[in-house]
């Protein structure tokens, strides 16, 4: 029976053509193969779970390689593939940099880097998480860093390259890996379920990739996990639960609630988050990104992800509405994170949602308010055509549009009367901006 194997390493590239969204970096490392212009140093940097050890580490077998492939790929077979791929290459070393920091460390490498390799043509020396060594270990390194024996390489990966001595960056051959594109993780994440033949749905697939936040390899961890805890397909429910978000449809429940101005479902809304044990802030941080599709929907159709368009294609939302929603939940996520009430709070959060649709934007105040300024056109009968309350059928009279006489109202301010209906939209303006103001 064959071992159990986490998704993460069973498919970690073997070869250049496997490895995904780095195509800049593959395409200068095999020119470099290719031509044989080796540096001294490459430094490898990026965020975690985007492959720099595992571009490092297939560098370096290639480097190593007796027979590497027209298309510079390793060919697996030569004794130095061999012992690399079965974990006892001498001519590989792999050095934890978070647990090997300091000068004497350092000092070991140096001792060891006379000796010849044994099966390759280079030692190469693998340093992980670099910026974990400390300034004396740095400076040990240095010195060996300048004048390395011709066999001697050396590989850094590090995610945070800023903590890297300038000397050291300034001998290296600096790569930065990107993140991995939602599109790119989506297609390997497919690929990958297929190739274990679990179902799973598109949603499952996109809260990943989400939570993901463009490492490859924390997407894979998730997907292993999801596919292990469920029997059939995994649906976006089940991915929402291992997440411990709500569910993406919740926030489509609370768009129809805040067009019905369904004020109840606040309170629905929030136990039912809270009984689940999610988290509130996160809840809002999800609702913010769905109101960022939405006001993307209208700026910029574009940006938005090919699923996301069909989700947030026609917006039942103003783009006006969508900005208010997005600079309120963004305030709020900061002080629900500040307060112990947090179901108050969060209830109050949707409430002030659930309002929002009868909510006045500035600009139809601003409209309504010179509207108010404008004179309304008056309306004159002529007198000899208007016969009230007459029994008989009176041929219907055409009214005459005449314009006010604009200076006898602004001579006699006190004539003038506010239509009731612009007084209603006055009243409500205030009251809706005064109850922001004594919230603010
Ligand atoms: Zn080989």
């Amino acid at each position: 029976m064959r071992s159990y194997q986490i998704i993460p390493k069973k498919y970690r590239p073997a070869s250049f053509s496997t490895i995904v969204g780095q195509d800049v970096i593959v395409t200068t490392l095999k020119n470099a193969l290719r031509s044989r212009r080796i540096a001294n140093a490459y430094l490898f940097c990026g965020v975690r779970g985007t492959g720099k050890t595992t571009i490092a580490r297939l560098f370096a077998k290639a480097l190593n390689c007796h027979a590497l492939s027209e298309n510079c790929e390793p060919c697996d077979q030569c004794p130095s593939c061999l012992a690399i791929n079965a974990g006892n290459s001498l001519d590989i070393l792999e050095i934890d940099g978070a647990s090997n920091r300091g000068i004497d460390d350092v000092r070991q490498i140096n001792e060891t880097v006379g000796y010849a390799p044994a099966f390759g043509k280079y030692k190469i020396y693998l340093i992980d998480e670099v910026h974990m060594l400390t300034k004396e270990a740095f400076n040990a390194l240095l010195k060996t860093l300048e004048e390395p024996p011709s066999h001697v390489k050396f590989f850094f990966a590090t995610t945070e390259p800023h903590k890297v001595l300038p000397t050291i960056i300034s001998r290296c051959q600096r790569f930065d890996l990107q993140r991995i594109s939602p599109d790119v993780m989506r297609a390997k994440l497919a690929w990958i379920a297929k190739d274990l033949g679990a179902e799973i749905e598109e949603g499952a697939l996109n809260l990943l990739i989400k939570a993901s936040e463009g490492s490859l390899r924390d997407a894979e961890s998730l997907l292993d996990q999801l596919l292990c805890s469920v029997s059939g397909p995994a649906t976006e429910e089940t991915a929402a639960a291992l997440l411990g978000l709500m569910p993406h449809t919740s926030f489509f429940e609370l768009d129809a609630a805040i067009l019905e101005g369904n004020l109840p479902f606040a309170f629905s809304l929030a136990q039912q988050l809270f009984s689940s044990g999610k988290d509130p802030i996160h809840f809002l941080e999800g609702l913010t990104d769905h109101y960022r599709c939405r006001l993307l929907a209208h700026l910029s159709p574009a940006a938005l992800e090919p699923y996301q368009q069909k989700a947030y294609g026609s917006s039942p939302f103003t783009r006006d509405h969508c900005l208010y929603i997005l600079d309120f939940l963004l305030k709020m996520i900061e002080s629900l994170s500040k307060t112990p009430f947090k179901q108050t709070t969060l209830e109050m959060v949707l409430l002030h949602l659930l309002r929002s649709k009868s909510r006045l934007t500035l600009d139809t105040l601003v409209d309504r308010l010179e509207a108010l300024q404008t004179p309304a056109p008056v309306i004159e009968l002529a007198k000899e055509e208007f016969v009230p309350e007459s029994p008989l059928p009176v041929q219907k009279a055409q009214p005459k549009i005449a314009e006010a006489p604009v200076p006898s109202l602004q001579n006699n301010p006190q004539e003038r009367k506010i239509p009731q209906h612009k007084l209603d939209t006055l009243v409500r303006f205030a009251a809706v901006e005064l109850e922001g103001t004594i919230k603010g």
